[in-house]
């Protein structure tokens, strides 16, 4: 494909117009000012749109779209015990592949090219983001509340199966990592067992760390350090690692993530939900932590637009540091893509440049909201809407254009999400 006369977010995260990119076996072969010579295939009217990286929302779990408005308005604790543990009980693979189904089609139609996953029934979600063309890090969710060893749960049990089958299937789309869970549920035995598979398979990692106050203070009751101190000293962060929320950090925390190199999954919107208060993401940046985007889960956002949550991530650390020129629109933008891709060790995606893996946006900025083009970038972050995404194309492959879907039937899905959420109602 030719994109013909467009504007791009070029890799410094500036805006040029008029540009023609070629497209060619998944990749981007070329970027300029002047139409390339040979054939592109189909040539794609650059008028009135404008070409950016796709979006990595690399903290969630997809499956939970089947939990959407439920439990609203309750504390974090109430919420999780009374609303959602129940009606996890009664997942099964159905319901998973349906849930995760509708999770793609919604993350393809706001523009997301690649997320990091953190739930059950992996095998059936593997086979749905293979068959979708997405691009996912997928890791099977580990909770340990009993003396057991890693060795005997299910979750490792799974983890050699997907590390076996799935890992780099689909060009390399698919890839599985380990998780834990959190430090408050699981042991520090599990947490270094994790570790050791980790470094043993040279997996990445994936967990959830410091989202509230609670969480935060009862490990440094139990442990005596803090969720960041205590990850570290087990020897989790040796391995690459994205930690998801990271809002209760402390002064020594900066420097662990720091050191280590753990990425952080800013999840904005669902910390403001369940009111778990704002991360400091502002300081990280400023101390070159790799920070990305996440929208967690549904059931705590409530839904998986990346471009809602990506305004809020550039308006929200204004607004709780009282410092209105922290994280500029290139910076939100960036942390939104490249950032990612570097989460789940993609380096050669998140960036529009010749040889990066085609994994593109087209948005319509032919729209009142976006007129006129004083700051183009600007109006990109702050006054774009998720459904201004008119295509989504992942390693040169279009999966989302102009509200159709190329490898989803988006009827079937819908129907199927809402009949085996009935179905588990039901039985509660
Ligand atoms: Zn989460």
């Amino acid at each position: 494909m030719l994109f013909e006369k467009i504007s791009v977010v070029n890799e410094r995260f500036e805006i040029e117009h008029d540009r023609y990119v070629g497209i060619r076996d998944g990749r981007i072969i070329y970027i300029g000012a002047w139409r390339p010579s040979g054939d592109w295939g189909e040539t794609y009217n650059g008028h009135g749109r404008l070409l950016m990286p796709g979006l990595y929302n690399i903290h969630g779990h997809a499956a939970m779209t089947l939990l959407r408005g439920r439990g609203e308005n309750l504390s974090l604790q109430r919420w999780l015990n009374e609303k959602i543990f129940p009606f996890e009980d009664k997942l099964n693979d159905r319901a998973v592949d349906a849930g995760t189904r509708l999770a793609i089609a919604e993350m393809l139609r706001f523009g997301t090219v690649s997320f990091s996953d953190m739930y059950f029934f992996c095998q059936t979600s593997a086979k749905a983001i293979l068959e979708s063309g997405i691009k996912c890090s997928l890791s099977r969710g580990l909770t340990v509340f009993d003396g057991s060893d890693y060795e005997d749960t299910l979750a490792y049990r799974d983890n050699l199966d997907l590390l076996k089958n799935y890992n780099g299937a689909g060009d390399g789309r698919l890839k599985i990592d380990l998780c834990i869970h959190g430090e408050y549920t699981s042991s520090p035995k599990v947490v270094e067992a994790v570790a050791r598979h980790a470094k043993e398979t040279g997996s990445r990692v994936h967990i959830h760390m410091s989202e509230t106050k609670t969480e935060h203070e009862a490990c440094k009751a139990r442990h005596g350090m803090t969720p960041a101190a205590y990850f570290e000293a087990r020897g989790l962060f040796d391995q690459p690692t994205t930690a998801a929320h990271c809002v209760w950090l402390e002064d020594g925390d900066f420097e662990i993530l720091k050191r280590k190199g753990v990425s952080v999954a800013a999840c904005p919107v669902s910390n403001m939900k369940l009111a778990s208060g704002f991360a400091p993401v502002p300081r990280m940046m400023e101390m070159g932590i790799n920070v990305g985007l996440g929208t967690d889960s549904a059931a705590s956002n409530n839904n998986l637009n990346m471009m809602q949550d990506l305004a809020l991530f550039a308006l929200l650390y204004k607004g709780s540091t009282g410092d209105p020129t922290v994280i500029t629109p290139a910076q939100a933008l960036r942390a939104a893509t490249q950032n990612g891709a570097i989460a789940q060790g993609r380096t050669d995606s998140g960036v529009i440049r010749e040889g990066a893996r085609a994994d593109l946006v087209v948005l319509n900025i032919d729209q009142p909201w976006m007129t006129p083009t004083i700051d183009l970038l600007t109006n990109v972050i702050y006054s774009a809407q998720g459904s201004d995404v008119c295509l989504t194309m992942v390693d040169g492959k279009v999966l989302y254009r102009d509200g159709e879907y190329t490898t989803i039937d988006i009827e079937k899905v819908k129907y199927e999400t809402q009949k085996e959420t009935d179905a588990i109602l039901a039985q509660l």
